[in-house]
């Protein structure tokens, strides 16, 4: 029988899918799923925000296109057997104008997406092996909220950072109001000068332990799209899945530099919440301020403090202090956080 590999972010999938983080969505896209998301952010007369697709490369077509029943590795293990019912296009151009608006081609999805895509799949399982359809980073949603029990309010925070002193803020400040809090990181990155998964897994249990048992961990398997409003979405329906009632989308969720606006991915996400069936967390960002010396996310008290003594605390900060070799102001991080990070916390090259 033929094979064909898998990618770590296809597998992500084909797990996300399969054990329900994804619901309503079920299952790969077919040609009128992937262009009923793009066109009208529907899959089966439901909100979905995001194609999720099976795409493979030219050499890979070539290998398989005369066949029918294929088996599914990932590094090297048997996952799944399918049955390819056809293979079909998408414009390149057409999936980059309704994700990414006119600048789609400076996009980096855009572009991995070109590069990665020749044609898309169409097919269904016909034997699953369930042994090996499990990673060392997911948990499926059905098994995590097995443990949730009577957790009345769970309030969803989505990460790919090292959590800083206004991430903190932010969990705290969710501490207050809900019953418990998720802190669930995206685990899956693969562009130069983010954090390594490691690092990202490790700072953020550090963090949950100054929490008093009132935050739960769980990683979400996946990758990151850049996709600014339409990926926060996602986000949100991923944490609505794991069992929150409330999801903080934050200052520029699921953004690349300066491709979306600071709130369009929180606007969308709040002007969307009852198709999510989930309560959007609406704030402004938390900074620090050096007249009251602590973090805020409101004007401070009767405006006495200087726009000047206003400090935006960011990841982006952040790195820039480990590629220098500098240490870390606890202004901007904790300690016992800053302790674990050196250069050697960020991807460096490009993964394959
Ligand atoms: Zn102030």
């Amino acid at each position: 029988m033929n094979s064909l590999s898998v990618t770590n972010e296809q597998f992500s999938d084909i797990l996300n899918l399969y054990y329900g983080s994804y619901f309503p969505l079920k299952h790969f896209n077919d040609e009128k799923n992937f262009k009923n998301i793009l066109l009208k952010k529907k899959v089966n007369n439901k909100f979905f925000p995001l194609p999720i697709f099976f795409g493979i490369n030219k050499k890979k077509y070539f290998k398989i296109k005369n066949k029918k029943i294929i088996k599914l590795f990932f590094e090297n293990k048997y996952i799944a057997a399918i049955k390819i019912k056809n293979f079909f296009n998408i414009k390149k151009k057409f999936f980059g104008r309704k994700l990414f608006g006119l600048n789609y081609k400076k996009h980096p999805y855009y572009l991995k997406f070109s590069k990665e895509n020749y044609i898309f799949l169409d097919f269904e399982y016909i034997k699953i092996n369930k042994k090996n359809l499990r990673h060392k980073y997911f948990v499926p949603p059905s098994i995590f909220k097995k443990k949730l029990k009577k957790v009345s309010t769970l309030a969803g925070f989505h990460t790919r950072n090292v959590p800083h002193t206004a991430h903190q803020w932010v969990h705290k400040f969710m501490i207050k109001k809900y019953s418990k809090i998720l802190i669930q990181p995206l685990i899956g990155q693969y562009k130069k000068g983010e954090y390594l998964d490691s690092t990202i897994i490790k700072a953020n249990l550090l963090a949950i332990q100054m929490y008093d048992k009132k935050a739960l961990y769980v990683p979400y398997f996946s990758y990151p799209r850049y996709g600014g409003p339409l990926e926060s979405a996602l986000h949100a329906l991923v944490r609505k899945n794991y069992g929150c009632t409330h999801f903080w989308v934050g200052r520029d969720h699921a953004g690349y530099k300066k491709y979306f606006s600071k709130y369009s991915s929180q606007s969308f996400c709040f002007k969307n919440q009852n198709k999510l069936g989930i309560k959007i967390i609406v704030q402004k960002e938390p900074y620090y301020c050096h007249g009251c010396k602590k973090i805020v996310n409101k004007k401070c008290l009767k405006n006495l403090c200087k726009r000047s003594l206003k400090i935006v605390i960011s990841g982006t900060k952040v790195r820039n202090y480990l590629r220098k070799n500098k240490d870390i102001p606890e202004i901007i991080m904790n300690k016992k956080i800053s302790k674990i990070l050196n250069k050697n916390s960020i991807i460096n090259s490009l993964k394959k």
